[in-house]
């Protein structure tokens, strides 16, 4: 369905994307994932022509889109373009949003277009608000009529481009289930998202990007849990973790509980053990000596279901959950009867305390 060879753009001097091939079959579902700045916006943009590629060819449905024969607007029209700040019309109705494209460019008339446009509003679960503003919508609101806009238009394609980046978290779920029931109905999709979950889960495919090219492409389970390259693999560890650096002892408790708590529930991490990680990270910092360097690392196994707790700090070897010390300590007794292992080592003027904590 779409066909891509050799694909490159500059910005000047700024090479973005050096040399992108790929094919994408219908009805696939494309996660796009990478560091930001990796040409993942410019690669989306490309292929709808909102940038025009310095080389290389696209085919859509075995058109040359770069052609000068090719009639764009025609082929543009297969593909629909989410954004993460949704573009809606502000001084149109939610109803008026999704009409305006098909009476205008589709030719459609007013009666059928409000028809189609009420059946995807239902489809959206917006049919309520069909004639609100959109600045009386919530961000995951807006951001359901922006897709259901983009299907108004019948689009063969659809591409989305971080379309829950710019949402609260506690509406990125309503978003993410319109995608993943348009991925059910075999819509073919690419979407560059950071929401690993979602990408795992949804995706057939998925294309790590880095460097101007795909640099790795597999299944989600080959990405996710088996990258091949180096860049791939740093990448899929950082976002599988969190980090927390701690330089004073006026650090930001509340703050680390904070994402510590978002990153277990994206996590899947039950209430209880969440309860336990936080607890545990509070009580190991509370018996540190030396603040001037702490790197907290949270990480959870998608293996065994345990959550992993690191903490390196420099200074003098000190290991504060020695036995000895903790005769007297009730809360630090608890602590180690909620672990499943603690190890201590004290390696490059570091002391390493990895705590493993058991799943349910
Ligand atoms: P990503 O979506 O992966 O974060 P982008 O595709 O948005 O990356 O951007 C890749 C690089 O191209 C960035 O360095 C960005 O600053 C640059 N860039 C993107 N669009 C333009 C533009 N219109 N003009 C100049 N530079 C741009
Ligand atoms: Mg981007």
């Amino acid at each position: 369905m779409i066909k891509v060879t050799n694909l490159s753009k500059h910005f000047g001097d700024l090479v973005v994307l050096k040399d992108i091939t790929t094919e994408i079959r219908k009805g696939e579902v494309i996660s796009v994932i990478g560091p930001s700045g990796t040409g993942k916006s410019t690669f989306l943009r490309c292929l709808n022509l909102l940038e025009i590629p310095t080389g290389g060819t696209i085919l859509i449905d075995g058109i040359p889109l770069l052609d000068k024969h090719t009639n764009v607007p025609k082929i543009r029209q297969k593909i629909g373009m989410v954004f993460q700040s949704f573009n809606l019309y502000a001084h149109l109705s939610v109803l008026e949003n999704l009409t305006i494209g098909p009476v205008k460019l589709l030719g459609k008339n007013r009666a059928e277009a409000d028809a189609k446009a009420m059946e995807l509003l239902k489809m959206v679960g917006l049919a309520e608000k069909r004639y609100s503003f959109p600045d009386e919508l919530s961000g995951g609101q807006k951001q359901r009529v922006a897709i259901a806009r983009c299907l108004a238009m019948e689009p063969e394609i659809m591409l989305f481009d971080e379309p829950t980046s710019a949402l609260d978290p506690t509406m990125v779920s309503e978003v993410l289930s319109v995608i993943r029931r348009l991925s059910r109905e075999g819509m073919t999709m690419i979407i560059v998202t950071h929401e690993m979950e979602f990408a795992r889960n949804t995706s057939s495919r998925v294309f790590y990007m880095d460097e101007g090219v795909i640099y790795e492409e597999g299944t989600p389970v080959q990405i996710f849990d088996h990258p091949q390259k180096e860049k791939t693999q740093a990448f899929i560890n950082r976002v599988r973790s969190l980090n927390f650096r701690i330089r004073s002892r006026d650090y930001d408790l509340y703050a680390l509980q904070g994402e510590m708590e978002v990153f277990c529930e994206k996590h899947l991490v039950s209430k209880k053990v969440t309860g336990y990680v936080v607890h545990i990270a509070e009580e190991l910092l509370e018996l540190q000596t030396d603040f001037t360097n702490i790197e907290l690392n949270l990480s959870y196994s998608e293996k065994d279901g345990d959550v992993q707790l690191v903490c390196e700090s420099t200074g003098m070897p000190v290991n504060p959950l020695k036995e000895d010390l903790l005769e007297e300590d009730i809360a630090l007794k608890l602590i180690l009867g909620r672990c499943k292992t603690v190890d201590y080592t004290y390696t490059d003027g570091k002391n390493i305390l990895v705590l493993k904590i058991k799943g349910e």
